[in-house]
């Protein structure tokens, strides 16, 4: 059995209304979906949760707005600023010479296609794919982070063991017009209902049509 794709989406579309968005989309509504700012939260955001990818995402912007302000701090100086985002110390030698690769090789702007995007440090497909589509307008790409991987299995949109996998199923599994939002919608669902473990499915919208593969226990929480 599979969840139906639309069905799906326009019942998440209705119920993710009023729920905390992903820190990445928030930031990029708050700055205009400035490449840069969004391409610098997204790398920061990799397995950090988002309250605290906002907070040093705002931090960090505070200090430098720009690839060549940010490409001027020192490591050091960015490793502070970031703290405490997972692998901090990777990331901050990422933003760093990312910032240093858009001003040498692409004339101070964020590339705007996805083979040049993953030419930089630090840069893989999720992040490539959300920066295109929030920052660039995409219609073409979809972002698969672990909670779309998850859910997608779930619902039996896809059989996958990777994330990378579940991007390109997706984009056999579901119609283009869904594809720039998947992501907003499976992320913010998988943060509050459809979660890693012990899923919400009692309380959940998409119960009576999802599949729930690979769901062994639920949890009873009310929200
Ligand atoms: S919470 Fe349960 S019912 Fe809802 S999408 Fe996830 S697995 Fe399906």
């Amino acid at each position: 059995m599979t969840a139906p794709v639309g069905t799906v989406m326009r019942r998440l579309g209705r119920a993710i209304d009023g729920l905390d968005e992903p820190a990445v989309e928030k930031i990029a509504k708050d700055q205009q979906e400035d490449p840069f700012q969004v391409l610098i939260a997204t790398m920061l955001s990799a397995q950090t949760r988002d309250a605290v990818t906002a907070a040093a995402s705002a931090r960090l912007f505070r200090a430098a707005r720009t690839p060549k302000a940010m490409a001027a701090l020192t490591v050091a100086r960015i490793q502070e600023l970031i703290y405490p985002v997972s692998f901090y110390r990777n990331k901050a030698v990422h933003v760093k010479e990312t910032c240093r690769q858009i001003l040498a090789r692409f004339g101070g702007r964020v590339p705007s296609t996805l083979d040049e995007l993953l030419t930089l440090p630090g840069v893989g497909r999720k992040t490539a794919n959300l920066v295109l589509i929030l920052a660039h307008a995409s219609r073409e790409n979809i972002c698969v982070d672990t909670h779309v991987h998850r859910i997608a299995n779930r619902l039996g949109w896809v059989r996958t063991r990777t994330p990378e996998e579940t991007e390109h199923a997706l984009y056999r599994a579901t119609h283009r017009r869904w594809w720039p939002i998947i992501n907003l919608y499976l992320v913010t669902w998988g943060q509050n209902v459809c979660r890693p473990v012990y899923p919400l499915c009692p309380q959940c919208v998409l119960v009576d049509i999802c599949p729930k593969l690979g769901v062994t226990r639920v949890g009873k929480q009310v929200r």
